[in-house]
């Protein structure tokens, strides 16, 4: 099928309400749609079973000519086991020549696993969008610390954007949108919820003082699922997962997981701190290992400090990528 028109994830606040991103890509969509002919302008919402008539009517008068729905009550709040595959099947489907989604946390994760599955390329953050040669999206991004600004064009289908918030102006027009409900395979949600928890199973939680490899998580992982990533990491590395008090306090964790002062002193060969800022307490029980990674978002984190490896960045986004590396690595050890 020929990819036709164009696709804008529809991200909900916690309550249920449309974020202001979302009609402001629409508002730009609708420029976009101008330059080239005969594309339609589709959001895509994952949300719980509820009344979307007024929802409907506001994307619409956005600029919406379509609103897939994909309803069911577990998807009530964003998860990232269910959320970013759910979008990736509806983008297969319909397949779109553009796809647009806010820069969001929530959003840079779909985005980022949309495109490795569908095999195109993906230009993040973007501060403008607008049509270029060949009728292809041309997207702008600052660079070099914002110093400069790059202008890159897609050429890969669908050509996938995802763009600051409140970047663009929303401005409504008089217009509605057909709404499309697509109750999907309630399979994709069970084989999910199956698969974490056979990880869990797999993984070591009880014995981390005698791991080789340790993948603990902080309080930067105990949202949005989190933690879920870590166990997916640890399973990959053969690892045990282990844990900062907070983690622990937040019941991601049992106690006999929690590492440092309060909790145990272990020794491996490699602790990957996961959203774990380095507080005095966690390094007494760190002190021992081997090589230390440091995943964290803050530049500043203290656990730098102590890091052989340290990887500045969202959990949300590196841990997936280190798991489809060694998941190709694996597929061509296999060959
Ligand atoms: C007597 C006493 C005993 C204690 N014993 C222990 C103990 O045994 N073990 C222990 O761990 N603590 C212990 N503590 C608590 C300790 O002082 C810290 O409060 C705790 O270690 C902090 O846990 P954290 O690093 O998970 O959370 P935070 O300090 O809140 O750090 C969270 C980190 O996650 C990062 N982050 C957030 N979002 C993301 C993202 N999306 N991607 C990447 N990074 C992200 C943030 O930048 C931050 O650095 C003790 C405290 C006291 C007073």
């Amino acid at each position: 099928m020929e990819p036709n028109g164009i696709l804008i994830y529809g991200e909900f606040t916690q309550n249920c309400e449309i974020m202001p991103v979302v009609n402001q890509l629409l508002t730009k969509a609708r420029e976009l749609k101008e330059k080239i002919w005969n594309q339609r302008i589709c959001v895509c919402l994952i949300g719980p079973r509820i009344n979307y008539e007024n929802i409907i009517s506001e994307l619409g008068s956005y600029g919406a000519d379509d609103v897939i729905i994909v309803s069911d009550d577990r998807l009530k709040e964003y998860n990232h086991n269910y959320h970013p595959e759910i979008f990736t099947q509806i983008a297969k489907k319909f397949p779109p020549r553009i796809i647009l989604i806010g820069a969001t946390q929530q959003g840079k994760e779909i985005a980022s696993y949309c495109a490795t599955k569908l095999e195109t390329g993906l230009t993040a953050d973007c501060s403008d969008l607008d049509i270029g040669e060949n009728n292809l999206l041309l997207s702008t991004r600052p660079t070099f610390g914002g110093q400069l600004t790059a202008d890159i064009l897609c050429s890969t289908f669908p050509q996938m954007a995802t763009v600051m918030e409140n970047i663009f102006k929303a401005s409504a027009v008089e217009h509605s949108a057909n709404a499309v409900f697509n109750w999907i395979d309630t399979d994709t949600i069970e084989n999910r919820i199956e698969e974490i928890n056979k990880i869990k199973k797999v993984v070591n939680t009880k014995d981390i003082q005698n791991a080789k490899i340790l993948v603990s998580g902080g309080l930067g992982a105990c949202k949005d699922n989190g933690f879920a990533l870590i166990y997916q990491l640890a399973q990959r590395l053969h690892a045990s997962v282990g844990g900062s008090r907070e983690a622990f306090e937040k019941g991601y964790i049992t106690k006999a997981q929690q590492v440092g002062q309060t909790g145990k002193v272990v020794s491996p060969d490699i602790y990957i701190a996961v959203g774990i800022s380095g507080a005095n307490q966690h390094l007494t029980g760190i002190k021992n290992s081997g090589k230390i990674i440091a995943i964290n978002n803050d530049k500043n984190a203290p656990i730098f400090e102590h890091a052989d490896i340290g990887i500045v960045g969202d959990l949300f986004e590196i841990i997936p990528n280190l798991i489809r590396s060694l998941d190709n690595k694996e597929e061509n050890n296999d060959k």
